[in-house]
């Protein structure tokens, strides 16, 4: 009780990635009391934006996700909008290389009309969008490094949420109703239920991919888009590696920068190890694009496979064909308590962006229904 005022329990978002926080300030503009749980001393989960250590004049360059796609995501475009924020198109204007053979310079084509849906991307990385929602919300409202270990259910209905912090101090927290906004494989092999989740909901959630959970980026950042000089567009087709698709991801203050997706596979990055796996990244950029690519400012480097808090070991090998992205079966006795959310729990447009927003949305409504 404040100033004899009831103070309601509050919803426990658990993880404080884009489902987590988009989740927090509709809550928040509801009125209803939430708090988010959130393991890693930052926010936004599988959202990095990272400067060149001692150059932030370059900018910041995505780790994670890179584009949204408004022709198609309405959320996401909105909300961009709403919030203010600066975009700005894919470049893919110039020709495209295509690296078949090991031993062969790459060959130099015109881009072919069904390959140029140009994403969108943020003026400062997609991290502005996690950064101006961050700022919706409270501040006391998010707790970092307060990692989610069990969620208990009294016969009383009461629910409590056990974290443990980073100094391995125990919190207990009551909740009225707990938003898990974290990737489904991770709930099933981290989080304990007592009473356990029913064996339906558990095997559905435990075999749901975690969406690039087996990828890896590098971004070679350099003072100038030199590629584009030569009528190139910095994007690439490879069947050599490791990168086998490039991209430029330049910012609009003239610095350049090229990123790639890996084709080399998770288990064979983690064994040879990141400098090895840079070194490589380094020479094929050197045949690609020739000298000039010889001294970046940096390359950074992310590998989703190896970080716990986004992918379990099986999410090291690509899925194929998995097909069951959306809600989990219902929860039994845990129905009403705990809510699904995460891009992985929407249908229409799981593993992006817009599907990580839509999921809060429906979490959100869930939860209103309750109040
Ligand atoms: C390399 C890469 C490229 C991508 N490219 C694109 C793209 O171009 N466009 C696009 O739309 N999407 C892209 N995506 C997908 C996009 O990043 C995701 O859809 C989105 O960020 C998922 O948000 P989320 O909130 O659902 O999950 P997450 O961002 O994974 O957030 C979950 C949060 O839960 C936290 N957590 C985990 N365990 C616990 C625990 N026990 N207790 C407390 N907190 C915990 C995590 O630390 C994390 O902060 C890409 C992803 C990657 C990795």
């Amino acid at each position: 009780m404040k100033g004899g005022q009831k103070v309601d329990k509050p919803v426990i978002i658990i993880g404080a990635g884009l489902s987590g926080l988009h989740a927090a300030s509709l809550l928040t503009k509801q009125g209803i009391n939430c708090k988010i749980l959130e393991a890693r001393d930052r926010i936004g989960g599988r959202v990095l934006s990272l400067p060149v250590p001692d150059r932030p004049d370059l900018g910041r360059f995505d780790l994670g996700p890179t584009w949204f796609w408004p022709q198609y995501e309405s959320r996401i475009t909105e909300l961009v909008e709403e919030l203010g924020l600066e975009t700005l198109v894919q470049n893919n204007d110039g020709d495209v290389l295509v690296e078949r053979f090991q031993i062969k310079p790459p060959e130099r084509c015109a881009l072919q009309e069904n390959m140029d849906e140009r994403g969108v991307r943020l003026a400062g990385g997609i991290q502005s969008l996690i950064e101006a929602l961050a700022a919706k919300i409270p501040a006391e409202t998010i707790e970092l490094e307060t990692r989610v270990k069990k969620v208990r259910l009294d016969e009383s209905g009461n629910i409590t949420v056990e974290a443990e912090h980073a100094d391995g101090k125990a919190e207990s927290i009551q909740a009225q109703a707990v938003i898990l906004a974290l990737p489904p494989r991770l709930v099933a092999r981290h989080i304990a239920f007592s009473p356990a989740l029913p064996g339906d909901l558990l095997a559905d959630i435990a075999e749901k991919p975690t969406w690039m959970g087996s990828q890896a980026k590098a971004v070679a950042v350099y003072d100038r888009p030199f590629w584009r000089e030569s009528g190139l567009s910095g994007l690439v087709l490879s069947s050599v590696g490791p990168m086998q698709e490039i991209y430029d991801a330049s910012p609009a203050n003239g610095a350049g920068a090229l990123f790639g997706f890996f084709g080399m596979p998770a288990e064979v990055r983690e064994q040879m190890g990141q400098e090895k796996v840079l070194k490589l990244v380094a020479d094929q950029l050197v045949k690609l694009f020739g000298s000039e690519a010889e001294n970046p400012q940096a390359i950074l480097y992310k590998d989703w496979a190896g970080d716990a808090e986004t992918a379990v070991e099986e999410d090291a090998s690509p899925f194929k064909n998995y097909k069951s992205y959306g809600q989990p079966p219902a929860a039994g006795v845990w129905e009403k308590k705990l809510v699904f959310a995460g891009t992985e729990t929407n249908a229409a447009y799981s593993g992006h962006l817009e599907g990580a927003l839509q999921s809060a949305e429906q979490a959100v409504s869930k939860i209103s229904g309750l109040n």
